[in-house]
C-alpha cells in the first residue's frame, strides 16, 4: 500500500476534511510527503456528539464479553496490517524500522489485549458492616465509564502512546475523540480503517488533527461535552489542558516531561551500565520522556565510564529507517532539530566539555535538509547548568562524578520534573534504598524501559498527574460508585 497523500479527521466513522490543510513532512529529508485536513470548531463538535451518540447507543448496551472481543480483533487486525502501520509511523517520525518493528507498532497494538485483559478480570470491593439497629448492610463498587474522553498525544510513539489511553478508554466502555500530534497525523488515521474493519460502532473511535492553541487541541479540551482529558506531552502544554479541565471540574491525567537521572554506582555490572545508558539516552534519538539527560558516576569509575559511553555514541550509525544497520533516526522537526541545537549552543558557551558530538552530521544527497543532530554527551558543568535542569529532549547527556550516596540522591532530585530514574548497582540493599528515596514514579534498578504494561505509569513532581496502567487506569476511566443495601 503506498503512503496516504491526505491524511482525513476520522468522524463517526468516517473520514472527512477540515476547514484547512496543513503539511505532512518527514523528518529525514523535510520533504512534504502529504497534507493533512485541519479539523475547525465545527470539526471537533461533530466528532464530541458523535463520541456521546456511540455512548448512548449500540457501545453503551454492548456486553463487555462482545467488547473485549472487539478489543482482540482490533490486535489481529493492526497485526494484519503491521507493514502499513510500520511505514506510516516511519515516515512521520524517521525512527528505525529496527524500533518502531519491536516497540512502536507490537506494543501499539498490545495496548488493547492487555487493557482488555485487565477490565474481564479485575474485582470490585465489597464491604459487611453492622447497622445501628443490629441488623446488617452491604455495601459494593460499581464502575461505569467515565463518559467521552479528550485524548492529546504527542509524536515521540505515536501509535504507542495513542493506544496506551484508547485501549483502557474503550476496555472500560468510554468513548474517545483522539487528537494526534499535528506532526504525526498517519498511524491514528489509519487506526480508524481498522476500527471500522473489525466493527467497532460509529462514533467510539473519532480523529480530529491539528495544532494546539486556536485548532483541534484547543477546541477539544475546552469542549463542553468532553467528560475527561487525557493528556501526554510538554508540562507547560500540561498546565494549559489542566486550566481548560478545571471549567466543569472534569478529571485530567496527565504524562509530561521529564529531566530523568541514571546514577551508577562503582559496584555495578559495567557492561550493563554502558549499554542501557546508552539506550537510555540515545534510543529514538534521545525523544523518549523517560530518556536519561544526567548521568551520575561514582568517581573511581568516571573516566572508564565517560571513555565507554563516548565510544558507544560514536559507533552509533546514523541514518534512514529502511537501513537496518540505523542505530538513530533525525529528530522529529526542523523546529525540535533548532531547539536541541540551541541547548548544544548553550552546553558550549557554559563552558562544557565536549566529549562528543554537538553538532549536525554531515548527511549526503536529500538527507542534508532533514532534521539530524549528532548525539552528543558534556561533562564539566555545574548542577545549574540549563543543560543539567531542562528538558532537551534530544540525543544528550551530561555526566558528572560523584562520591556519595547522599550526594547524589540529592543531586539527581535537585530538578522540578519526576519521571523516570536508573540505577546500577550489585549492592541489593542500596539499590531498594536509593530507588525508595528517589523522587520519580519510577525507578529501574540495572534496567531501563523494561515495562509490564500492569504496572503503574506516572510522574511525580512536574512530570504527571496521576497513574495509568493495569488497573490504575480504571482509576482515571471509570467512575467508581459504592453501593450501600441496607438488609
Ligand atoms: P506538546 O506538549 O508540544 O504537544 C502534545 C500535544 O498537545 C500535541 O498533540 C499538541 O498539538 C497538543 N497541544 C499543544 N498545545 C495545546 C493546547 N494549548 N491545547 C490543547 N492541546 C495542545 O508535546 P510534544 O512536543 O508533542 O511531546 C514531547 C513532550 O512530551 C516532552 O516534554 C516529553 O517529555 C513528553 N512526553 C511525556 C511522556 C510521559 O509519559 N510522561 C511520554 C511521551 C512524551
Amino acid at each position: 500500500m503506498p503512503l496516504q497523500k491526505d491524511i482525513l479527521n476520522f468522524i463517526n466513522g468516517e473520514f472527512v476534511a477540515g476547514s484547512k490543510w496543513f503539511e505532512n513532512r518527514t523528518p529525514t529529508t523535510n520533504a512534504v510527503i502529504g497534507r493533512v485536513a485541519e479539523a475547525g470548531k465545527a470539526e471537533v463538535d461533530a466528532a464530541v456528539n458523535a463520541a456521546r451518540a456511540a455512548l448512548k447507543g449500540p457501545w453503551g448496551s454492548m456486553t463487555l464479553a462482545k467488547r473485549v472481543e472487539l478489543l482482540e480483533a482490533l490486535v489481529a487486525e493492526i497485526t494484519n496490517r503491521f507493514d502499513e502501520f510500520l511505514e506510516a509511523e516511519c515516515a512521520d517520525t524517521g525512527k528505525p524500522r529496527s524500533l518502531a518493528s519491536h516497540i512502536d507498532i507490537p506494543r501499539g497494538a498490545a495496548n488493547f489485549k492487555v487493557f482488555a485483559d485487565v477490565v474481564k478480570n479485575v474485582p470490585t470491593e465489597f464491604f459487611d458492616m453492622a447497622t445501628p439497629d443490629g441488623k446488617s448492610a452491604i455495601n459494593y463498587g460499581y464502575r461505569t465509564p467515565v463518559g467521552v474522553v479528550g485524548v492529546i498525544c504527542p509524536w515521540n510513539l505515536p501509535l504507542l502512546l495513542m493506544t496506551w489511553k484508547v485501549g483502557p478508554a474503550l476496555a472500560c466502555g468510554n468513548t474517545v475523540v483522539v487528537k494526534p500530534s499535528e506532526e504525526t497525523p498517519r498511524t491514528a488515521a489509519l487506526l480508524g480503517e481498522v476500527m471500522n474493519k473489525v466493527g467497532i460502532p460509529k462514533g467510539v473511535y473519532n480523529v480530529v488533527h491539528g495544532f494546539g492553541p486556536d485548532s483541534a487541541g484547543e477546541f477539544l479540551t475546552t469542549h463542553p461535552k468532553v467528560d475527561a482529558l487525557t493528556f501526554t506531552g510538554e508540562t507547560r502544554t500540561g498546565e494549559i489542558i489542566m486550566k481548560a479541565a478545571a471549567t466543569g471540574s472534569r478529571p485530567v491525567s496527565l504524562e509530561m516531561g521529564g529531566k530523568n537521572a541514571a546514577i551508577v554506582f562503582e559496584d555495578c555490572d559495567f557492561d550493563a551500565a554502558i549499554e542501557g545508558t546508552l539506550r537510555s539516552a540515545f534510543v529514538n534519538c534521545g525523544q523518549v520522556c523517560l530518556g536519561t539527560e544526567r548521568v551520575y558516576v561514582q568517581r573511581p569509575i568516571f573516566d572508564k565510564f565517560v571513555a565507554a559511553m563516548k565510544a558507544g555514541a560514536e559507533a552509533l550509525k546514523i541514518g534512514v529507517p529502511e537501513d537496518k544497520d540505523t542505530g538513530m533516526g533525525p529528530l522529529i522537526s526542523k523546529e525540535h532539530q533548532n531547539k536541541v541545537l540551541s541547548y548544544y549552543k548553550i552546553a558550549k558557551d557554559a563552558g562544557a566539555t565536549i566529549v562528543t558530538g554537538g553538532g549536525v552530521p554531515d548527511m549526503p544527497g536529500d538527507l542534508k535538509d532533514g532534521c539530524w543532530v549528532q548525539p552528543t554527551i558534556w561533562t564539566g558543568l555545574p548542577e545549574d547548568a540549563r543543560v543539567i535542569k531542562e528538558e532537551i529532549f534530544g540525543p544528550c547527556c551530561h555526566i558528572a562524578p560523584f562520591d556519595t550516596e547522599e550526594e547524589v540522591l540529592e543531586k539527581a532530585n535537585a530538578n522540578e520534573y519526576g519521571l523516570a530514574t536508573a540505577i546500577w548497582t550489585t549492592n541489593l540493599s542500596r539499590a531498594h534504598c536509593v530507588a525508595q528515596k528517589m523522587e520519580v514514579g519510577i525507578a529501574w534498578v540495572n534496567s531501563w524501559f523494561l515495562r509490564d504494561l500492569r504496572t503503574p505509569f506516572g510522574g511525580s513532581k512536574q512530570s504527571g498527574i496521576g497513574r495509568e496502567g493495569g488497573v490504575h487506569s480504571l482509576e482515571f476511566y471509570t467512575e467508581l460508585k459504592n453501593v450501600c443495601i441496607k438488609l
